[in-house]
């Protein structure tokens, strides 16, 4: 049986109710990776996580809009974004059960910054007011193409990936890691510094980037690999449990 990766979601509210979404190249690099991908709903009181934490080998944590700054500690700055209360519980929750459980994670985007925060980190409500010297990161027009330069260290999940120091990538954050979570370690950068990955130092499995290979992998077939790398762990890791039982 193929894998099955969890995916979260954002919602919109509606005159009626809500819409649970999510962009179908998240869909389509999990399925191209080689597996079955699920969307995971918001539902309020989230109860449902141990449903699908039964469930999933391996969960992505998607884009999407800002973390509350209050799950860090600070009042919001006026740069900070649209947050959504509900996605932030249901992510936090499920990020801090699956970790316990060891189901293997991988953070795109804001889902880099979620896992970050959850590990007792913290991140930059806004880099451009709170970050000197600065570059751009946040290309509105495209971004299945790249944007900057990201310089990755040698040991590490990302450099095994792609097996290059230097990656051109897109970038559409207004937001970066400050303080590094617990039991994580920063694998690239952009010549400003500001941290585009990091993985986990410990013998959980999980990485985030900053960057979103998911919209790249549209046009380019070497932006897929970060999903079958991360559909490979999942896949080793749900035979060895089966072997277990
Ligand atoms: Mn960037």
């Amino acid at each position: 049986m193929k894998p099955v990766i969890g995916l979260t979601c954002s919602s919109e509210d509606l005159v009626n109710g809500s819409l649970n979404k999510l962009n179908d190249t998240y869909i389509n690099a999990v399925y191209k990776g080689g597996a079955t991908p699920i969307i995971i709903p918001i539902l309020k009181n989230g109860e449902h996580i141990e449903d699908y934490l039964e469930i999933v080998d391996g969960i992505v944590f998607t884009g999407g809009g800002d973390v509350s700054p209050l799950y860090f500690g600070e009042d919001p700055i006026n740069e900070l974004g649209q947050i959504d209360y509900d996605r932030d519980l249901i992510e936090m929750a499920l990020f801090q059960k699956a970790y316990e459980k060891g189901i293997p994670i991988f953070g795109i985007c804001r889902g880099l910054q979620l896992l970050n925060i959850a590990l007792g980190g913290d991140i930059y409500q806004d880099i451009y007011i709170q970050v000197p010297n600065v570059q751009g990161h946040t290309c509105m027009h495209n971004i299945q193409e790249g944007y900057h330069v990201i310089n990755i260290l040698e040991d590490s999940i990302l450099y095994d990936i792609f097996k290059k120091n230097k990656l051109v990538v897109n970038s559409q954050h207004h937001q970066a890691i400050r303080k590094l979570g617990d039991n994580l370690k920063i694998t690239a950068r952009s010549n400003d510094g500001v941290i585009e990955a990091v993985e986990s130092t410990n013998n959980k499995f999980v990485l985030g980037v900053q960057f979103h290979p998911e919209a790249m992998a549209v046009k380019y077939d070497e932006f897929l690999k970060p999903f079958r790398y991360f559909i490979d762990r999942c896949e080793n890791l749900q035979q060895n449990i089966c072997l277990l039982k």
